[in-house]
């Protein structure tokens, strides 16, 4: 009887082993092959217990109690939450110690308790509970620990309790994190306005693009270049953005979005002289334009940064053109930049042909940026409405306001490019079709005939 206890125990003891038996039950394909051969050793053991099931002794005809029910103790303790597979049984076992005679674990345990059954039904002495086989066996303790445990009102096994998901922070609940930089950055952000079509048209007569009567947008790519700025200030608080645009009046309205999105203060450089200029003209103006800003604000620009190109013009040339006015290094095709533990340089994630390169730079910098796989952020309503009211700095062509400005460098004249000749390319017609004109038409099948007629034309 004492070795029928020393078996049972581990897999009736509280519900942390009940549930430990049935976890390794499920997962007993492994033991099978195990079982399968305890059985066979068993079966003899059957015979004869069933010998004495049959007998003319009542008590031994009565139904024999499952060894869990026999030898499982009551626990006045909450059962701790159930641990899964060989890990939980382990633990059971462990835990076991302080009344079991020995831990027995996993298919060491089945042996024993097959051996340990052997024993009790070589001495055929007591009425010994039903003999189970195998994994039947521990699977019945496991369903007659559960029976105990419903029945058992005083000490209630309480479920696990299911891990508590982590509550979503909002970006404002989440404290912003330590910037390494102590000393305020400056970024000046250039921002161009795009008409909102990819319909542009030209006028025959100036070979330039005719605006009138259509909607404007902030260019794409400088709603990036936004969004950089935006997350070096999530990062520093000590971080001002200043936005310049070049263009009419009319362009106010992307610089009243910039500071809706994250921008500080937004300056418009405007005037005749300007017109014409071709992107060698508008890179300089620009880079003009810094140098004023900075003077007026008392400041000098860090970083300046660029969309790599702008949706309408498409040269990609004013921001590498405006590094190189003044003289600063740059990284184009831009993701996204981080600080560095040099308070002198910054870190971009620059987009490359295979991946991404991390690129140091050392500050004062110019970076492009093109679209990263984030989205850039919308201007907030608290953003949008400070922004409507927000002072727009415009700056005009005058000598007083750009005394140093060369004058041969801007317009029309200062502009190199000669537009020769401007036209939409024609849109290829013909072609083949492959749609699905019947029901045999799968996928695959018209994948078929899209492989056949590129293998008939030689592209493949
Ligand atoms: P990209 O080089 O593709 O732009 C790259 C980035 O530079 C942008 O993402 C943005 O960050 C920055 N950027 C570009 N332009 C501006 C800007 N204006 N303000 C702030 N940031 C900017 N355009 C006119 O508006 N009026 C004219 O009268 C005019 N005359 C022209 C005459 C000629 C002969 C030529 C060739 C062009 C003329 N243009 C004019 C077009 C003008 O030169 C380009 O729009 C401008 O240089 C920008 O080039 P892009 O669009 O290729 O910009």
């Amino acid at each position: 009887m004492s070795k029928l206890e020393t078996t049972t125990v581990p897999a009736a003891n509280n519900a942390n082993s009940a549930d430990a038996v049935q976890t390794l039950s499920l997962a007993a394909s492994d033991l099978a092959a195990a079982a399968a051969s305890i059985a066979q050793a068993s079966a003899k053991i059957a015979q004869a217990v069933s010998a004495i099931a049959q007998g003319p002794d009542n008590s031994a005809a009565a139904p024999a109690p499952a060894p869990a029910a026999v030898s499982a103790p009551k626990s006045a303790e909450p059962a701790p939450a159930p641990l899964k597979g060989l890990a939980a049984l382990k633990a059971a076992s462990a835990e076991k110690k302080d009344t079991a005679s020995a831990p027995l674990k996993g298919l060491a345990a089945l042996k024993a308790a097959s051996a340990a059954k052997k024993d009790a039904s070589a001495e055929k002495k007591d009425a010994a509970p039903a003999p189970l086989k195998g994994l039947a066996a521990l699977k019945a303790a496991s369903a007659a620990k559960k029976d105990t445990a419903a029945e058992s009102s005083a000490a209630p096994s309480p479920k696990p309790a299911a891990p508590k998901p982590a509550a979503p922070k909002s970006a404002a609940s989440k404290p912003a994190p330590a910037s390494k930089f102590s000393k305020p950055l400056n970024i000046l952000v250039c921002v161009k306005q795009v008409p909102d079509t990819t319909e542009i048209k030209i006028d025959p007569e100036t070979n330039t693009l005719i605006r009138k009567g259509v909607p404007s947008i902030l260019n794409t790519f400088d709603g990036f270049a936004l969004e950089a700025a935006a997350r070096l200030k999530d990062n520093n608080p000590n971080v001002n953005i200043y936005v310049v645009c070049m263009g009419p009046d009319q362009a106010k309205a992307v610089l009243k979005e910039s500071i809706g999105i994250c921008a500080d203060k937004a300056f418009l450089v405007s005037g005749r002289a300007f017109a014409g200029s071709d992107t060698l003209a508008t890179s300089y103006i620009l880079a003009q334009s810094a140098r004023k800003i900075e003077q007026m604000e008392g400041i000098k620009f860090d970083m300046i940064f660029c969309g790599k190109q702008a949706i309408d013009g498409d040269t990609a040339q004013v921001g590498p053109e405006m590094a190189e006015h003044l003289d600063l290094p740059q990284v184009t095709y831009g993701l996204e930049c981080k600080e560095t533990d040099d308070e002198n340089a910054l870190l971009v994630e620059q987009e490359g042909e295979e991946g991404k390169n991390i690129i140091q730079i050392t500050m004062p910098c110019l970076v492009t940026f093109t679209k990263p796989s984030f989205d850039p952020r919308f201007p907030t309503i608290k953003r949008k409405m400070a922004a409507n009211k927000a002072e727009i700095t415009v700056i005009g062509d005058s000598e007083e306001e750009f005394p140093d400005m060369d004058r041969s460098r801007i317009g029309l004249t200062g502009s190199p490019t000669k537009v020769k000749k401007t036209y939409t390319p024609e849109r290829k017609k013909g072609g083949i079709r492959f749609a699905k004109e019947s029901d045999d038409d799968t996928p695959a099948v018209l994948a078929g005939k899209l492989f056949t007629a590129l293998k008939d034309s030689h592209v493949l």
